[in-house]
């Protein structure tokens, strides 16, 4: 039996949101309101995500109960956010949104009819109840990238390697894609922050990163797997094809200028390649990308080893 509670802990519950108007419910018909009311009720409803698609899609579904809409566009460039909901039409309004001197996008108001002179006024009205929130969802959907990034390289880092490590093998499962992984290490790499210390060090892994990015196509993933060793995660490429981009990699390394004190630093990198086998596991994987690469290294360096 559960004790009788002596906290005063009330369960603020799903319920209770609802009925002080937090909850959302997208099957409620949109009753036009007055704009006072709209204004309160966005202030309310804005609070109850951190992230932009969210917040705008209830900006975008509310606002219509004052001011009819076709669609609602949004682009903040520098967060890489392009969103459309709705359908489009020819006249828009648009408006470039600022708080305190920092940028937070671009909205674009669609529709098939001119938008009046009060209209507009109240659109503006309401689109100051979305500064905070969505200045809060910019700062937490940046705080999220950062915790995803590796600072120096501007790679992934190992928590966004697991999850996606973890998604690609289950959806190459699923759909009976090859998935192929390439895991490299930089050769001889404790020389060259020997000989040109350890800032020039962090210096090629920067270059080499970069390199190694521009050589990939926009669906491949490139992660800082350790200190100077990568993971590179081709999703739907079989043996051959991952075979030739780690040849890329690897050559696109070779090549890559680097000076150190006038003077040019050689860098190269080995490799060792595995292929997703039915049923196995992320562990499986790595381990015989790791397998693979050993011999690379073992074999020479400055090579390519596929796992067998
Ligand atoms: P191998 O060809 O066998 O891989 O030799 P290696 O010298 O590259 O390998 P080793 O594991 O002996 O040394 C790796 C070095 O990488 C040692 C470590 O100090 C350095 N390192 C790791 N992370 C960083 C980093 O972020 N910046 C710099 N500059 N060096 C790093
Ligand atoms: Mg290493
Ligand atoms: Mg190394």
């Amino acid at each position: 039996m559960v004790p009788p509670s002596k906290t005063n802990t009330i369960d603020f519950d799903a319920a209770k949101l609802q009925r002080l108007g937090f909850a959302s419910n997208r099957t409620q018909s949109l009753r036009p309101v007055s704009l006072a009311q709209l204004r309160q009720k966005l202030n309310l409803q804005l609070q109850t995500s951190l992230e932009v698609e969210r917040i705008l899609d209830i900006f975008f579904r509310e606002v219509q109960r004052l001011v009819p809409l076709h669609a609602l566009a949004y682009q903040h460039p520098s967060s890489d956010l392009r969103l459309e909901l709705g359908v489009r039409a020819t006249h828009s309004a648009g408006y470039r949104l600022n708080h305190d001197g920092e940028y937070l996008g671009e909205l674009i108001f669609r529709r098939n009819m001119r938008f009046s002179e009060e209209e507009l006024t109240q659109l503006e009205s309401l689109l100051a109840c979305m500064l905070f929130p969505l200045r809060n969802a910019l700062l937490y959907r940046k705080a999220v990238q950062c915790a995803l990034r590796d600072p120096l390289t501007d790679t992934g880092n190992r928590i966004a390697m697991d999850q996606a490590l973890q998604r690609e093998v289950d959806l190459a499962r699923r759909n009976l894609q090859p998935l192929s992984v390439l895991m490299l290490d930089v050769d001889h790499f404790k020389n060259i922050n020997d000989t040109y210390g350890h800032s020039t060090g962090d210096e090629v892994l920067r270059a080499m990163a970069d390199t190694l990015k521009a050589q990939l196509r926009n669906i491949d993933m490139i992660f800082r797997f350790g200190g100077e060793e990568f993971l590179v995660l081709l999703s739907n490429t079989n043996r051959e094809g991952a075979a030739m981009v780690g040849e890329r990699l690897r050559f696109a390394v070779q090549e890559l200028q680097c000076t150190a004190q006038s003077q040019h630093v050689d860098v190269s990198v080995s490799l060792g390649c595995a292929c997703l086998l039915p049923g196995e596991s992320v562990d499986s994987l790595l381990r015989r990308a790791d397998s693979a690469l050993y011999v690379a290294k073992r074999d020479g360096r400055n090579r390519l080893t596929m796992a067998g």
